[in-house]
């Protein structure tokens, strides 16, 4: 049987490769990069020696084929799932509350957390409460809304400015990466229903407590690797070889060839653009949101203090430039006093100096936590992911591409693929396996 061609050594990428595997089917998959994860890695940081991720990223229980790819390559054990959904909520003046879920049937146990929940005020639990009303038992979404942002769907479904600020604008966020001003309500819609709506254990958060490259990449590689498929990092596709509708392989930048009846292309779309021949973007519609899509950033920054500022896991903060704090010296275990602070959505910040964004933080830590007044900083690191995930706004939810192209032999995945999931790590796999079961069913 014809092995496959796999390009992009990501979540996407390597859970196409195992889904293959685990079929028999031969794999090669070639990165570009010297390490594989993509975006979604994990590196030591040479001051400090700790593990650092390129960014916090949270699972849900609702993360099935995720939860699948784990279980299969057999590290499900390092990400670590809460028993019922909590979060923390940190407004500025020190005031902590906790939005905690019972263990009840959906929807029970979210609407039974919103009315014990200190984070609401007694109108806003209505406000909640109806909206979930809405989610629950008719259908929030009328004919003719699905074009709305976020902002403009919430404010229809009578959500107040202040309980959007405070509670929908930070799960906005956090879960689409972008703004809720431009973000399509239709996928925020479609995410609180898996999220919230469908049953507790799909609401629970989970963390990494390893690094993020540690709960995949090398468990995903060994195990293409033991059943006869070749992961090769370090090696740079330069262009998809195409010739009369078909893909024939592809060219590495170091010139040479490898012919392929079957490639699949893990890659970001902004990469894949460079990839295909220009008149197939210019003639052919469906490679159209390989230049329409427009990424959206995410600034992580990572900071190692002398002291614990919290015993927390991770908070929510209101009313702060810095919307989430994770406690990774606790998270990790390792017994460091070290903390990653996530910007998502951060168009407006990502042009900042890195001392500025330093700055922000430190004075908004201060404000937040009264330990940040009296800790001295040890160390510093800011990373700035521009195109961390695609802009998830209306116009680009028509355009996501499904796995099969017109190009005979020619398969995508990745988190921007037709998925109906934001730009997540539910999404990639989602997107591998789909392009994995179209190759075993066609080829
Ligand atoms: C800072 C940050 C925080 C995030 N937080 C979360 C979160 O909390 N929860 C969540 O679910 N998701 C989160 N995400 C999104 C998640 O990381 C991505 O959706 C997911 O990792 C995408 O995987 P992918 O395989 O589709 O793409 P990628 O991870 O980008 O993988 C594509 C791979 O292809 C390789 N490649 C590209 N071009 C070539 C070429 N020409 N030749 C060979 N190889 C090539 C790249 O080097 C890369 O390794 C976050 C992302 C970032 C950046």
């Amino acid at each position: 049987m014809n092995e496959v061609l796999i390009i992009g050594g990501g979540f996407s990428g390597l859970a196409a490769g195992v889904a293959l595997a685990e079929h028999g089917r031969g794999v090669r998959l070639l990165e570009q990069k010297p390490h594989l994860g993509g975006r979604a890695r994990s590196f030591l940081d040479p001051a400090t020696g700790s593990v650092v991720d390129n960014g916090q990223h949270i699972f849900m229980g609702c993360y099935h084929a995720t939860i699948r790819f784990l279980s299969t390559i057999g590290t499900l054990g390092r990400v670590r799932f809460q028993q019922h959904l909590t979060v923390h909520f940190l407004e500025r003046n020190g005031r902590l509350t906790v939005f905690q879920c019972p263990g009840l049937p959906s929807p029970w146990h979210v609407l039974l957390g919103v009315l014990r929940s200190g984070s609401f005020a007694f109108k806003e639990k209505l406000e909640v409460l109806r909206l979930g009303g809405l989610l629950q038992w008719a259908k929030a979404m009328h004919h003719g809304s699905e074009k709305l942002s976020v902002r403009e769907w919430l404010t229809r479904l009578g959500q107040s400015e202040r309980l959007q600020r405070n509670f929908w604008d930070l799960l906005c966020i956090a879960a689409l990466n972008e703004d809720p001003t431009v973000a399509s309500a239709a996928l925020f819609e479609h995410v609180l229903r898996l999220a919230l709506f469908t049953s507790p254990e799909d609401s629970c958060l989970a963390i990494p407590a390893v690094g993020l490259s540690d709960v995949y990449v090398d468990a995903a590689t060994a195990y293409i690797r033991a059943r006869g498929g070749q992961v090769e990092s370090g090696r740079s596709v330069a262009g998809l070889l195409v010739s009369e509708g078909r893909c024939r392989g592809v060219r590495l930048s170091s010139g040479e060839e490898i012919e392929a009846e079957i490639v699949l292309s893990a890659v970001p779309s902004f990469q894949l653009a460079g990839l295909l021949p220009g008149e197939l973007i210019r003639l052919e519609p469906f490679f159209a949101p390989v230049i329409s899509l427009r990424p959206a950033p995410i600034i992580s920054i990572n900071l190692w203090f002398d002291r614990a500022l919290t015993e927390l896991d991770f908070v929510g903060l209101r009313g702060t430039t810095i919307q989430w704090l994770f406690n990774k010296g606790k998270i990790l275990g390792l017994g460091e006093n070290y903390v990653s602070l996530v910007l998502s959505g951060a168009h407006r910040h990502i042009g900042r100096s890195k001392e500025e964004l330093l700055a922000t933080a430190l004075l908004e830590l201060g404000d937040l936590f009264p330990e940040a007044r009296k800790a001295e900083l040890h160390h510093s690191l800011i990373i700035k992911e521009r195109f961390a995930t695609f802009s998830p706004t209306w116009e680009a939810e028509q355009v996501r591409p499904p796995a099969r192209t017109p190009v005979r032999g020619l398969y995508l995945a990745g988190d921007w693929t037709a998925t109906g999931l934001p730009a997540t790590i539910e999404s990639a796999v989602q997107s591998g396996y789909t392009a994995a079961g179209a190759i075993l069913n066609d080829c």
